[in-house]
């Protein structure tokens, strides 16, 4: 049995939170694969130690005095180092970074050197070995993360190790050029190691007990969710629902390996599973909520549309001829609506009509802003009965007129399209309907 345990920045923080997260290590002997984040906030005026890195980076590059500023990040691990009355010295480390950091190594180097020093400290203190992520995750020439090549070269190198610290968010070129992930990147790399590995889990640690049944800005005190599939996981994550990032779920899906969500501050609590497929029903018909704001409706009519074949493949093809991509297309037997990204199709918008006429020969196009699409995702949907009943009468009773209705085959979820100005208010009265108030 085997566990990656992947800690974000804010679980590594200071001393003190190295100190739960040794705790959880040390209470489990199969968590024998550590992936660190760099220093998150310790508070909420705190800054990251990655934004702290990409700022001094700037200024090197720039050329300008950099020194301060490198102090200062100096100073984040001394103060955790000290902490936890450890030995360990960065000195070495930071003359390197400094000469790098004149030669311009550039900012992904810069970066990735939250991880790899939190790595340093974190494998000192744990006594575990510690595994470069250059050389271990890697890309190809043209910036592409090449999984196989890394799958290949993580299992060589951890085959024979008991205990490692794997720092996440970066590898290298085959060249050894550091290269780092997108922004949140270390869930990837515990993603990573955990297919290599073979894992029988892949626990995430963050500070909140798993995943929300709602957005907490906008529902009070929201119920967490216990168990999620990949697939709901993707729609809500689709519709604007952050904790994990979203390409970190290939890695582990791929090999059939459940992720754990858990928080550091509340070990105690289960926290929410992410899973290829269950059995288990979720506690309520819905699994989750989610949604965005800032879309666009065009609408193209056209008589007998129902018949012309083609006529879809010419109207996206107007967007796609303008680099615009779609979210969704509910249609009608006449009607066809594109909904779109307002901020990306407004200047646009214009070309994009003019295209749609050129290529399809509409009646007639009208386009409406300021829309909110909601998806309501739950695999419980698809043997209840009821569930979209449930949901427009609970909007019809909170005043919310419904603009759109798109509910795709696999009964995973509903898609709901109302005005900018209703999305909290439709939120609020679905959550209700089926957490609050059940029936
Ligand atoms: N430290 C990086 C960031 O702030 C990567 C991570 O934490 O996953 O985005």
């Amino acid at each position: 049995m085997r566990k990656v345990v992947k800690f974000g920045g804010s679980s590594l923080a200071s001393a003190e939170q190295f100190k739960k997260v040794g705790d959880i290590i040390r209470a489990d002997k199969e968590r024998r694969f550590v992936v660190p984040s760099a220093p998150g906030k310790r508070d909420a005026d705190d800054t990251k130690v990655t934004d702290m890195l990409y700022a001094c980076y700037d200024l090197a590059e720039q050329g300008s005095d950099f020194k301060a500023q490198l102090q200062a990040i100096k100073e984040r691990y001394q103060e955790i180092i000290d902490g936890l009355e450890l030995k360990l010295s960065l000195e070495d480390e930071f003359k390197t970074i400094e000469k790098n950091f004149k030669q311009k190594a550039g900012s992904d180097y810069a970066a990735s050197r939250g991880e790899y020093l939190n790595g340093l400290i974190m494998a000192e203190y744990l006594g575990f070995e510690f595994v470069d992520a250059a050389q271990v995750v890697l890309f190809s020439d043209d910036g592409e993360f090449d999984a196989e090549l890394t799958n290949k070269k993580l299992q060589d190198r951890l085959e024979h190790v008991e205990f490692a610290v794997i720092p996440g968010f970066y590898g290298a070129y085959g060249d050894g050029r550091v290269k780092t992930f997108s922004r949140g990147g270390s869930d990837i790399t515990g993603s990573l190691v955990a297919r290599a590995v073979k894992a029988n889990v892949y626990e995430n640690w963050t500070d909140t007990s798993g995943f929300l049944i709602a957005d907490p800005r906008i529902i009070y005190k929201p119920e967490g969710i216990e168990t999620i599939t990949y697939k709901e996981l993707r729609e809500l994550a689709y519709m604007g629902a952050q904790v994990f990032h979203e390409d970190a779920i290939f890695p582990v899906r791929r090999a059939g390996i459940p992720i754990n969500i858990r928080n550091t501050n509340a070990p105690q609590d289960n926290g929410t599973w992410i899973v290829e497929s269950t059995c288990q029903k979720s506690k309520y018909v819905i699994t989750g909520i989610a949604g965005k704001k800032g879309f666009c409706a065009v609408n193209i009519d056209k008589d007998m549309m129902n018949s012309e074949i083609g006529f879809g493949r010419k109207v996206l093809q107007a967007f796609e001829e303008n680099g615009i991509s779609f979210e969704h297309v509910p249609s009608g037997i006449d009607t066809m609506t594109v909904f779109v990204h307002q901020d990306e199709f407004m200047h646009k918008e214009q070309q994009v009509v003019s295209a749609i006429h050129r290529l399809a020969d509409p009646d007639h196009i009208e386009i409406e802003g300021d829309f909110a699409l909601i998806a309501v995702v739950g695999r419980g949907m698809k043997s209840t009965r009821g569930t979209a009943g449930r949901i427009f009468s609970a909007l019809a009773h909170a005043n919310v007129n419904v603009k759109m209705i798109d509910q795709g085959s696999s009964e995973l979820n509903i898609i709901i399209g109302v005005s900018n100005a209703d999305f909290e208010g439709a939120i609020k009265a679905i959550y209700d309907i089926f957490v609050r108030i059940q029936i």
